[in-house]
């Protein structure tokens, strides 16, 4: 792929068409290393945030050893790239051919499950041929937990309640090697007092069941950084997170594992568009709500932006982008801040779209292609690059532009 100093060179060379997906290996590469170094435990990736092999490359070389995987065919796609990774199939609610594959072709022991009826699916397609059990399961019973601290909630559809926890702890015992806890404080935390919550509800977990916990597995849920969205360090999330695991009724060598997605990813791509028509303050672009704009479009979710041509000189003022296909849907609201004197024919660039953004483009209404090209440049924002003065002298710091 062709290497870029920044997205006005990508724009002067290729004067694209299509949107462009520019990638920053350096960003993803620091964010891997920042949470194999910093956090108090084993990081897993968890891949649906992006399944780009280019990126999971990125990660395992900067200390990325373990991988959340949600589908056979990311087990697949991993274990293809990775032969020594290790692979935790993290979705409560899998079919058993696909548990059955996962564990005898791909190596994968770790299961996580909210149901008796998942346990029982397990236990019985990890079941060799001669009727032997598994005995080297790791499993997870998956804890609901509350979202109220995420701009994305995920406390609706998984998880068992506490009420409901103890039986199917003392029952999944039974049948595993090592006994975990895991939880999704819901997408983009902005306080690291979501994970303490969450970990009070596991704390009760334990104490109601009675049973020895291994692990405990505090899911994924680290913020990026966002206009609008600026979280705390890294490093508050992961110091609480370590104070109150460790105050945990658990045995002495009990893990602690997370399993962050976007903030791994977030600052790994954007997208340069082009812009087509301009209508009063709105701007029909060539991406959207079906393409790498997803949640700019369905959960109004603000990226940052900036013009890419040298000529605009008035001031920044609110925008809202029409994508490409042909419904009313495909609209994001913003407000995105560009200069006043924007028109079509000129080029924006959308950042941080590396998680959930680059990787959920589809192909409807005939606008799926897209060119990619490699920039060395920052991204936009960084929650890893240091250069905000923090008063706790962290190295986890943000700034925007
Ligand atoms: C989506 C998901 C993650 C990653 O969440 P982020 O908010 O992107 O960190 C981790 N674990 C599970 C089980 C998930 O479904």
């Amino acid at each position: 792929m062709h290497e870029f100093p920044d997205a006005k060179a990508v724009v002067r060379a290729l004067t694209p068409d299509e949107p462009v997906i520019i990638t920053r290996p350096h960003a993803a590469a620091r964010a891997a290393r920042f949470f194999a170094e910093k956090f108090p435990g084993k990081s897993m990736y968890a891949v649906k945030a992006n399944p780009s092999p280019d990126l999971i490359q990125i990660l395992w070389e900067n200390g990325v050893k373990h991988y959340d995987v949600a589908s056979i065919a990311e087990v697949r796609l991993v274990r293809g790239m990775l032969p020594d990774a290790v692979l935790c199939f993290m979705h409560p609610v899998k079919t058993a051919r696909a548990i059955r594959e996962a564990y005898f072709d791909h190596g994968v022991k770790t299961f996580s499950l909210d149901t008796l009826e998942e346990l029982e699916k397990i236990v019985s397609a990890t079941t060799d041929d001669a009727g032997t059990a598994a005995a080297d399961l790791s499993l997870l019973v998956r804890l609901r937990v509350s979202s109220e601290h995420s701009e994305l909630s995920l406390a609706a559809k998984f998880g068992v309640d506490l009420a409901d926890a103890a039986p199917l702890l003392q029952a999944t015992r039974q049948h595993c090697d090592a006994l975990g806890i895991c939880f999704h404080v819901g997408s983009q935390a902005m306080t690291p007092f979501a994970y303490v919550q969450a970990l009070e509800r596991v704390r009760a977990a334990i104490a109601e069941a009675a049973v020895t916990v291994d692990i405990v597995d505090v899911g994924g849920g680290f913020p990026s950084i966002y206009p609008g969205m600026e979280p705390p360090p890294l490093e508050d999330y992961f110091a609480l997170i370590h104070r109150h695991f460790e105050s945990l009724p658990i045995s002495y060598s009990a893990e602690l594992w997370a399993e962050p997605g976007r903030a791994l990813c977030a600052e790994y791509s954007s997208v340069v568009v082009c812009v087509e028509k301009r209508r009063d303050n709105e701007l029909y672009i060539n991406d959207g709500a079906y393409g790498a704009l997803f949640d700019a479009a369905h959960v109004d979710w603000r990226f940052p932006v900036r013009a890419l041509e040298d000529d605009l000189i008035k001031p920044l003022t609110e925008f809202a982008f029409y994508g490409p296909t042909c419904d009313d849907a495909d609209y994001m609201q913003g407000p995105f801040m560009l200069p006043e004197d924007i028109q079509a024919g000129d080029y924006i660039e959308i950042g941080m779209l590396g998680a959930y953004g680059a990787a959920m483009k589809t192909a409807f209404n005939g606008f799926g292609a897209t060119e990619c090209a490699i920039v060395t440049d920052e991204p936009m924002a960084s929650l890893y690059r240091g250069d905000r003065a923090d008063p706790r002298a962290s190295d986890n710091v943000v700034s925007l532009r």
